[in-house]
């Protein structure tokens, strides 16, 4: 049976791309890969308007209540998302969101009928200092026997900067968070740096369930053939 392969659309804080309601849109998804897009807060309604499977770049667990320009998971659901990201790497810097910050949205979200995507990865100096399982496993910690999740492995220094691991070493880091997970079934995506060249190296391994993509996906032509690789699996 073929795979199932997932790819994901991080268009970050950038506005919708050319082309994104289309009729020939690469961002409306087909099946196999199943396509959704993560746009900013504020497009989230156009796009599922416009029937596109859409994610949130994120949501609190909470309800309601004295959280000052956040969105409910529960918010999230009731107006049409599919899934959450959980974790990203931007929002571990910038926002300061600790492992077991993120644990709560993971379990949130899945209380909450969203399929989390939970993103893990580390950093360049981790790296180097031959750190990566350790820190991988830190952070799978509080998660590692959740069913329903999608994990994203995102190598920080991969990300939006043209670098990537060989798509045998990202197979290899797979098998190990794999190995980690109660649910040897979950999909495990790669991102960082995933372009239209490179992505058929990545779909090409056993290991690798598909990619969430930042840069190249505000890009509509580079998506496409991002999709395609994945059909053509
Ligand atoms: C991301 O932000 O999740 C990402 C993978 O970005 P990029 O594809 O630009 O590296």
């Amino acid at each position: 049976m073929a795979k199932k392969f997932f790819i994901g659309a991080n268009w970050k804080m950038n506005t919708v791309p050319l082309g994104w309601d289309a009729a020939d849109s690469p961002y409306i998804s087909t099946g196999n890969p199943n396509i959704v897009v993560f746009p900013s807060s504020l497009d989230l309604c156009r796009c599922i308007e416009k029937k596109l499977s859409v994610g949130a770049q994120c949501g609190r667990p909470e309800t309601a209540g004295a959280f000052t320009g956040d969105i409910a998971m529960q918010e999230l659901k009731k107006r049409g998302c599919t899934h959450v990201l959980c974790g990203h790497s931007e929002r571990r810097q910038h926002h300061h969101e600790t492992d077991a910050d993120i644990a709560l949205q993971v379990q949130g979200a899945l209380k909450n009928g969203l399929i989390p995507i939970f993103c893990i990865g580390e950093n360049a100096d981790q790296r180097e200092m031959g750190e990566t399982e350790e820190v991988l496993a830190e952070q799978l910690l509080r998660c590692a026997s959740v069913k329903g999740m999608i994990i994203a492995y995102e190598p920080v220094w991969a990300i939006g900067t043209g670098k990537t691991p060989t798509p045998k070493e990202v197979s290899e880091t797979h098998a190990f968070i794999r190995s980690l997970l109660k649910d040897k079934k979950t999909q495990i995506l790669y991102g960082g740096s995933v372009t239209g060249n490179n992505a058929a190296g990545f779909f090409a391994e056993e290991e690798i369930d598909g990619a969430l993509v930042g840069g190249a996906s505000l890009k509509p032509e580079e998506f496409r053939k991002i999709v395609a690789c994945a059909k053509k699996m």
